[in-house]
């Protein structure tokens, strides 16, 4: 059973979907664990009126799906305390701070503050400044901002934000959610390669012929096309999860696995990103967005609600990336996401190349890492399942039920930020060097306009996107 761990969460947005969808249930599941018990108690703001008893009942819905543990749902729910709050107003600082302290000797909370930001990226700067200015911050406990993505839509508005941030809160008091971190797999990448010498010497441009990492989903935007409109899969998906995602595959062996050492070794990986002249680009990177289905049944994205009848935003990218950096010299990282391709699909593929032999693995071997929907890898040589001949390669999970109970992402990442512990953060270096990479493609491909739709929906995205990798004499792993 986990520790007991107290805290007042103050949640900016209490009332929207993040906090409904993840925030509520994660808490939940980690009230029922006992990580958290009596010590804590969860402000939720935004502007609506709302009165705590009907703040409880918003709550208690969005954990119906969970179980019908309703006596245990409406305990825990009396932990719950609005606010009605405006970004802007000084006054309602005051008054939360004031409820904040009530409540800390109410639960023996030990002044420890989580300020977590559940509303629009622009507000962030402001609620961050007025946390600081209007003294909501503790003496004796800790304060922990944490912070949802997207952060900046660009190098440029991403370190104004930092900047805003850090006038507030201290770098190591920030906590930025890339939601992929909370995943068992990712989180367990470091150890499977500590846990398998041979498959962590095998990572390196020696052996390996190319890494793959495919974040693909079935669905469309669904009731998102507003916020899509302003993001596309490049920004939503390439900056942040993808490349978080290679970071844990590619980066060196840190020292220890302690956040600093692994962030620092994550952090240079990063900083030597081959940063594509803008005339690389379209021979780097293939963008697509998605039409109705072979049939006609399904929404084109231009037809879907709060989308531009004419828009360019991409609902699916592909890209080669590479690195400046001994161990990758070489190697390229192909990378794809898409919105309706035929299934749902996160993984990582990791092709060897016949030098591999040298370490006693077979000649065209691969090793795919599964994130979702399912956890677990497999090993294929020649395409033909190879697990049992091939057990000294990678042993991990050994236990099959490994990844049965794992916690959902949010969960896990909430005992961390209560831990103190920032190994599955993102950290401000590195998302510069992310974001500096990505700035290229974006500012290219504003420039033109591309033949859009490009893709049906239910397939592997645009043919361009199977071409990038046939030059190179390679293909992609997980195909229909
Ligand atoms: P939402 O629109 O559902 O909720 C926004 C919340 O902010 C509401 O509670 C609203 O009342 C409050 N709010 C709006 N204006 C306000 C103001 N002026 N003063 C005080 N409160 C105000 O949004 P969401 O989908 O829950 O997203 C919240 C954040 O999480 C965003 O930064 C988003 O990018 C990020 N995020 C959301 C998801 C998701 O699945 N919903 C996933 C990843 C990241």
């Amino acid at each position: 059973m986990a520790k007991e761990k107290s805290a007042i969460f103050i949640i900016f947005g209490g009332s929207g979907d993040l906090a409904h969808r993840k925030l509520y249930p994660a808490l939940y599941r980690l009230y029922k664990a006992g990580v958290l018990k009596d010590h804590f108690a969860v402000i939720g703001t935004a502007r609506r009126p709302w009165s705590d008893d009907y703040f409880r009942e918003t709550v208690v819905t969005s954990l119906e799906n969970l179980d019908d543990d309703k006596q245990k749902m409406e305990e825990f729910a009396k932990h719950f305390f609005y606010q009605s709050h405006n970004v802007n107003d000084s006054k309602h600082y005051i008054a939360l701070k004031e409820l904040a302290a009530k409540l800390d000797d109410q639960f023996s909370a030990g002044h420890n503050r989580v300020y977590y930001m559940a509303i629009a990226p622009r507000f962030f700067g402001t609620v961050a400044e007025h946390i600081n200015s209007e003294g909501l911050k503790t003496k004796n406990g800790f304060n922990r901002l944490v912070i949802e993505k997207p952060f900046g839509r660009d190098l440029a508005s991403a370190s104004e934000l930092n900047n805003d941030l850090s006038k507030a809160f201290p770098e190591e008091e920030i906590y930025r959610i890339d939601h992929y971190l909370g995943k068992k797999m990712i989180q367990e990448i470091p150890n499977i390669r500590l846990k398998n010498p041979k498959f962590d010497k095998a990572l390196s441009g020696k052996y390996v012929s190319n890494i793959q990492v495919t974040l693909g989903e079935s669905l469309g935007v669904e009731d998102r096309g507003g916020y899509y409109e302003t993001s596309g899969v490049l920004r939503d998906m390439v900056q942040n999860h993808i490349m978080q995602i290679i970071g844990s595959i590619a980066m060196d062996k840190p020292d220890e696995m302690t956040a600093e050492s692994i962030h620092k070794v994550k952090t240079d990986l990063f900083s030597s990103l081959k940063v594509l002249d803008p005339e690389e680009v379209n021979r780097a990177f293939v963008r697509g967005q998605y039409d109705t289905d072979r049939l006609g049944k399904q929404t084109a994205y231009r037809d879907e609600e709060n989308v531009d009848d004419n828009s360019n935003i991409e609902t699916y990218a592909a890209g080669k990336i590479e690195f400046d950096d001994e161990r990758w010299a070489n190697v390229p990282f192909y990378v794809r996401s898409g919105k309706r391709m035929p299934d749902k699909s996160s993984r990582i593929d990791i092709v060897f190349n016949d030098q591999a032999s040298k370490l006693g693995i077979n000649p065209n071997t691969t090793v795919s890492l599964l994130i979702e929907p399912e956890n677990g890898h497999s090993i294929l040589v020649n395409g033909i399942d190879y697990q049992d001949s091939n057990q000294d390669l990678i042993k991990f999970p050994e236990d099959k039920t490994y990844f049965d109970d794992a916690r959902e992402a949010y969960e896990s990442l909430i005992i961390d930020i209560l831990s103190g512990d920032r190994i599955h953060f993102t950290l401000w270096d590195e998302l510069q060097s992310t974001w500096k990479y990505i700035d290229v493609i974006r500012e290219q491909w504003d420039l033109e306009t591309p033949k859009f739709p490009n893709y049906l929906s239910g397939t592997m995205g645009p043919e361009a996107a199977d071409t990038l990798l046939e030059r190179d004499g390679n293909s992609w792993v997980w195909d229909d």
